[in-house]
């Protein structure tokens, strides 16, 4: 790991891009890829092979199953996918996460779509990747002696990499007892927290129960969905003014949120493509100017994003995102009064649930065509009815069939990532 590389890229970031205008960054942009594409032609043979007949613009998208099928040829570091994965697997289970191939590190991404995902990242792109989230992160006039706590699910060389002596790390398992977690936490007093929000859920709680007292400058919440009734509260029992959020994901650091608390798309390193969904919501489709060990191009995220129409406050001219709503795999689908199923965002049924009452913790998901079965932490009448009522309400307004409820008992996992609506039923999106 080089510190000065780092320092470099912190720099830059932080400092010297701060790409104020829109044409300032397509200008970047597009300087930018015509150095990738250039790259690639030069050093992954599947890319080549495309790029000899093709532009950018024609290149088919990719997903984590393209990914995988061409992972030999793709890759521009002569790394061979069975080895990779033997090795990513190894790592995974002995949750050591040091082996790495070659100078580069692999891990294994979870992920909701049920592939498993290989990644490979050189030495240079981790060192780019701490020292961009560094930038992104550490609060604006104070940047050293910082203490920041992490709490990760899977955790892989790219994140063990963050160390250095003018920041203190300290990671916390998300497998391990949390009562103890939070204790270790107290003990830490973090200046910058870092979590999914499942687990902020927990230490807003510990907040309240005043077995947590630390007020950490910046809360970051990561790898799952924030729904707007958890950032709420989370915000409230910490005593944030703004709840924060990296879009982290193993395609890429996509996304920050700015002071203002506005999510900001990491433009200045990568290019979105946008397919929309409706006037507001659109899929992602990302191309990583900079990441060359593994070239993401032309990437289809399957998450659900909403544009802001206007521009942030803040000056940033980098594009402004509204809410990360979830997976495009759940979106939810009614059957419409007329007949045909109609797409209910998952960001829609979580809003619905918000004016619901007489519980804390619930999850939806979807097991047939006109069923849910919602997990409620409280199962009563007053829960029942009142959650029934807010689905019936939905359907109404969306001229769709009221589905059939099934109330079931809320199960904490913290080995599964929280999705809060989940479609397991049917496939695409209608
Ligand atoms: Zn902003």
């Amino acid at each position: 790991m080089s510190t000065l590389r780092i320092l470099r890229e912190f720099a830059a970031v932080r400092w010297l891009r701060p790409l104020r205008s829109r044409r300032a960054v397509d200008r970047r942009q597009r300087r930018l890829l015509k150095r990738h594409l250039r790259f690639l032609r030069r050093r992954s043979p599947y890319f080549r092979d495309l790029l000899a007949d093709r532009t950018f613009d024609a290149l088919p998208l990719m997903d984590k199953r393209v990914m995988m099928a061409h992972f030999d040829a793709m890759n521009t570091v002569g790394a061979r996918r069975d080895e990779a994965l033997e090795l990513a697997i190894a790592n995974e289970r002995s949750r050591e996460f040091d082996a790495d191939l070659g100078a580069n590190s692999v891990g294994l991404s979870s992920g909701t779509s049920g592939h498993r995902g290989l990644f490979l990242v050189s030495p240079a792109e981790r060192d780019a990747w701490v020292g961009t989230v560094l930038a992104r992160t550490l609060p604006r006039g104070n940047l050293l002696g910082h203490r920041i706590a992490l709490f990760l699910r899977a955790d892989n060389t790219l994140y063990e990499s963050v160390r250095s002596r003018a920041v203190s790390f300290r990671y916390f398992d998300v497998y391990a007892d949390m009562a103890g977690n939070v204790a270790r936490l107290q003990q830490y007093r973090p200046t910058i927290l870092v979590a999914p929000p499942s687990v902020l859920r927990v230490i807003a709680e510990a907040a309240q129960a005043g077995a947590f007292d630390v007020v950490p400058q910046k809360v970051y919440s990561v790898a799952e969905v924030l729904e707007l009734a958890d950032a709420d509260r989370i915000r409230k029992a910490l005593r944030q003014p703004v709840l924060h959020q990296l879009y982290q994901c193993t395609e890429g650091f996509l996304a920050h949120t700015c002071e203002h608390g506005v999510i900001h798309l990491n433009e200045d390193a990568v290019l979105f493509e946008r397919e929309p969904l409706d006037a507001e919501r659109f899929v992602p489709i990302v191309t990583d100017l900079r990441r060359r060990a593994q070239p993401i191009v032309r990437y289809r995220l399957g998450d659900v994003l909403r544009a802001k129409a206007e521009r942030c406050s803040c000056g940033s001219a980098l594009a402004a995102i509204d809410r990360i709503e979830g997976r495009e795999g759940d979106t939810l689908l009614f059957r419409g009064r007329e007949g045909g199923a109609v797409p209910v965002f998952a960001d829609v049924m979580a809003r619905a649930l918000l004016f619901a009452e007489g519980f804390d913790e619930y999850r939806v998901v979807q097991t047939a065509a006109s069923r849910l079965e919602i997990a409620l932490d409280v199962v009563n009448d007053r829960s029942r009815r009142s959650v029934v009522a807010e689905v019936d309400g939905l359907a109404d307004r969306l001229d769709c069939e009221r589905p059939e409820v099934v109330f079931v008992r809320y199960e904490r996992d913290p080995a599964v990532k929280l999705r809060r609506v989940v479609r397991d039923w049917g496939s695409g999106t209608g």
